[in-house]
């Protein structure tokens, strides 16, 4: 249950499973919370009068003529600029021998028909903005792909990163917008309706959110026996842990200490089970903590004056507010001490402990388990007893949180200590609602947003808006979404690539001479029971079943901080009646909105929701084949390969974890794992906690390439139809310059810092780097001399 909650609290992190996707679009600095969703403008992609919102039909026939005249004259450009060499440039390190007028592996002139349909010129234009072809493609190939992209790219107001990823997502938060914006009376469903309520209460036209001020939050705290930093009603004596943690995580939802969910049972995926796992920093990653002081230190500097200023929002004196959360600070640092690296986390097989809560009670009896559990599980109408087993992912983190917290809470320490745990808890809780709560308040996160993100003005709040509705929502944003963009015919087509990259795959795994027979065979067998889902869950078309999912769900127009307490009660329930029931392996983990997609290793399923199958991902138009390849292939081999990755390999075909393969095959397997270690250490990343994504990356390349070469040689003709025009390429250049050209990205230096620390994922530049390094596919197709730049002579391979 890891990658999905680390990121944000949705209805779809219900099923808890084991999943890895292919990108972390979303930084949060904060369980629960969506700090800041980089990646929301309206530039370059669509015309940009499309985004303001005011849009006429005139304007909108107007755009799109000048937009397709500025396509057709950067098209224009580029063919006066070719027209004297007829090629792109050889460079010094590609080998300029023979046969340069052969399409295969060649950059020369090619004997073929130029497309120039109206998608081919669109298509070229886009992709050559995107390059410099001054470049050398076999010296820096992330530069060839995106160096036209990042001269034409900074940093849009709003964003602290930027890039290809990010404008698809963009682009599909506008179709929500419009999607949104529609009439109450036209929507197709109660469930659509009340997306659309929630919509409107976010984005509060009519300002009754600044009038409440942080009314709502007091009410709230008050009820959880008050803050000691902000009232002086504030009981020492008779404050109760034990009710207060029951009322924060199992009535509200919300974080602090540790955190659980119902999952899939990582070694019996047919059952679901309690899992418990480390949590509660406010900062996104335990480094920001470690052997710094609070002066010493930006980051911590400016969480203490985001605490301070919301302490005095919410009535403290500032003096006191400040000194009160020092201690606090003091203690999540505690906390960052026991709380294990994420690289250290990706051996399921050894952080994950069984046990039912009789033997967790004698481990960390500082929750009373059985009644804690009760008070969610009542909410369900089930119950839990001492013989309910439970997964600690990290057994070690509970037992330390164990030792600190006994002394906070024996009686002798209890008047002084124990209000630093109080005053931990209410900022959890007061921390987590800061962005649903008066512009004052979410003035106040922006300080610490600056130091974790980087100077970044505000976006518009309609992005906040649709980014929210989809994360709390997706599934009714979801039916919206599938009306207007997602062209049913791309299934199809998903598939067939699903299968064509499949049997590449499968072909490897049988070639490989580092395998036992019976460990490739197991092996072959996982990938062949592979399941996907495409699109978005079919019940979201059906009103009645869409309705169903909300029905508890009450929305007003006028309170987003009560709608998002309603709908974090509804997700917290959703979660919950999964325990007892059997795993459903048609359950999504993503909405279809998202330009991502995800593996689940206890369903052993990839998931490519609707969001991603859209340019420059995936386009229907038959010259794109290659980008496709390049594109929603690479996406597809990615999540087909984490099911082999050094975390993934440790479930069997059917979802479970424990040992399958040979001893043997472990070792052999770990010796060619270290290899991408140190290749992406000395890109200056940490390369065990990437060495998933990592895997992914190059085995998702390998695969849908030679599914490209598969498709090619049973259509020979493709070889030289539809060249695209400016683009003198062959088709295989163009699989790596899609697939380059998907990662063209730019962030500012603290978010760059965040996603080294903090996601699995390699920072974009590398995602390019590293597989084309060890790609002997990638230098042949672009004739790169060995031992030079982008063809290193040793190279890192598994799949
Ligand atoms: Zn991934």
């Amino acid at each position: 249950m890891t990658e999905m909650t680390r990121y944000k609290r949705t209805d779809f992190e219900e099923e808890g499973s084991e999943t890895g996707s292919v990108a972390s679009v979303n930084l949060s600095v904060q369980d629960g919370i969506t700090f800041q969703n980089p990646g929301r403008t309206y530039q370059t992609y669509s015309c940009p009068v499309f985004g303001r919102g005011f849009v006429t039909p005139l304007e909108k026939f107007l755009c799109a003529i000048v937009f397709g005249l500025c396509s057709l004259i950067m098209v224009m450009v580029v063919l006066m600029a070719l027209k004297d060499h007829g090629h792109l440039r050889v460079f010094p390190d590609q080998i300029d021998d023979v046969e340069r007028s052969e399409f295969h592996g060649g950059i020369g002139p090619v004997k073929s028909k130029v497309c120039m349909t109206e998608e081919c010129v669109t298509i070229s234009a886009e992709i050559l903005a995107r390059m410099n072809t001054s470049i050398d493609p076999c010296q820096d190939f992330y530069q060839y792909a995106c160096g036209g992209w990042l001269e034409k790219n900074p940093l849009p107001p709003g964003k602290a990163m930027w890039g290809t990823f990010f404008q698809v997502q963009d682009k599909n938060q506008l179709i929500l917008k419009y999607a949104l914006d529609t009439p109450l009376e036209e929507m197709k469903s109660e469930a659509e309706r009340k997306a659309k309520l929630y919509f409107q209460s976010c984005v509060d036209a009519d300002g009754k959110r600044e009038t409440i001020g942080g009314a709502p939050l007091i009410a709230i705290l008050d009820e959880l026996g008050g803050w000691n930093v902000t009232s002086d009603s504030f009981n020492a004596a008779g404050w109760d842990f034990q009710k207060t943690i029951r009322l924060i995580h199992n009535k509200y939802y919300l974080g602090g200490l540790f955190r659980w969910a119902v999952g899939i049972d990582d070694k019996n995926s047919s059952k679901f089970v309690i899992e418990l796992e480390q949590g509660g920093l406010t900062l996104p990653n335990r480094d920001y903590y470690l052997n710094k002081s609070i002066e010493g230190d930006s980051t911590l500097s400016a969480l203490l004056s985001y605490m301070t200023e919301v302490g005095v929002l919410l009535g403290g004196k500032r003096d006191n507010v400040r000194y009160q959360m020092i201690e606090v600070i003091k203690f999540e640092q505690r906390l960052a001490e026991i709380t294990m690296p994420e690289d250290q986390r990706r051996d399921m097989e050894k952080i994950y402990q069984k046990m039912p809560l009789r033997v967790l009670k004698k481990h960390a009896p500082f929750v009373d388990w059985v009644k804690y559990f009760n008070s969610a599980f009542g909410l369900v109408k089930q119950n839990v007893d001492l013989d309910t087993q439970v997964v600690a992912y990290d057994l070690d983190y509970l037992k330390k949180l164990n030792g600190i917290l006994s002394g906070m809470l024996s009686k002798a320490e209890r008047l002084d200590k124990g209000i630093v745990l109080s005053n931990y808890l209410m900022w959890q809780v007061a921390s987590a609602m800061t962005r649903v709560l008066s512009q004052d308040f979410r003035q106040a996160r922006k300080v610490l947003a600056k130091a974790l993100l980087g100077e970044t003005e505000s976006e518009e709040r309609w992005r906040e808006c649709v980014g929210d509705t989809d994360g709390t929502m997706g599934f009714a944003t979801g039916a919206m979404f599938v009306r207007r963009a997602f062209d049913e015919s791309a299934r199809e087509k998903a598939e067939n690539m699903i299968e064509r990259i499949r049997y590449a795959f499968e072909k490897s795994l049988k070639e490989q001479n580092w395998m036992d027979s019976r460990t490739m065979q197991a092996a072959v067998e996982k990938a062949s029971a592979i399941t996907y889902m495409i699109g978005y869950p079919a019940f979201i078309t059906d009103p009645l079943e869409l309705d169903k999912k909300y029905a508890d769900v009450n929305i007003s127009a006028d309170d987003y901080f009560q709608n998002n307490i309603v709908l974090g009660q509804h997700a917290l329930k959703e979660n919950l009646k999964l325990l007892n029931k059997p795993v459903n392996k048609t359950m999504w983990s993503m909405t279809p909105a998202q330009d991502n997609a995800y593996y689940a290793s206890a369903m052993n399923q990839m998931v490519i929701p609707a969001g991603i199958l859209q340019p420059p991902f995936y386009s229907p138009a038959i010259p794109h084949l290659p980008l496709n390849y390049g594109g929603i292939g690479v996406v597809i081999g990615h999540e087909l390969v984490h099911g082999f990755d050094d975390q993934g390999r440790e479930y069997d075909k059917n979802g479970n974890l424990h040992q399958w393969w040979e001893t043997d095959a472990i070792e052999n397997f770990k010796g060619k794992a270290a290899c991408f270690e140190t290749q992406y250490d000395n890109y200056g990343l940490n390369g065990r906690q990437t060495l998933g994504e990592n895997l992914a990356d190059n085995g998702g390349l390998h695969a849908a390439y030679r599914a490209l070469e598969h498709w090619l040689r049973e259509h020979p003709e493709e070889e030289h139809a539809g060249q695209l025009p400016g683009l003198p390429l062959s088709p295989r250049q163009l699989f790596f310059l899609g697939f380059g050209q998907v990662w063209c990205s730019t962030a500012t230096a603290e978010a760059d810092k965040l996603t080294r620390l903090n996601d699995a994922h390699s920072v974009s530049e590398y995602r390019v780097r590293g597989p084309l390094s060890n790609s002997k596919e990638f230098a042949s197709a672009f004739r790169c001399r060995e031992g030079h730049g982008m063809n290193p002579k040793a190279k890192c391979s598994i799949w």
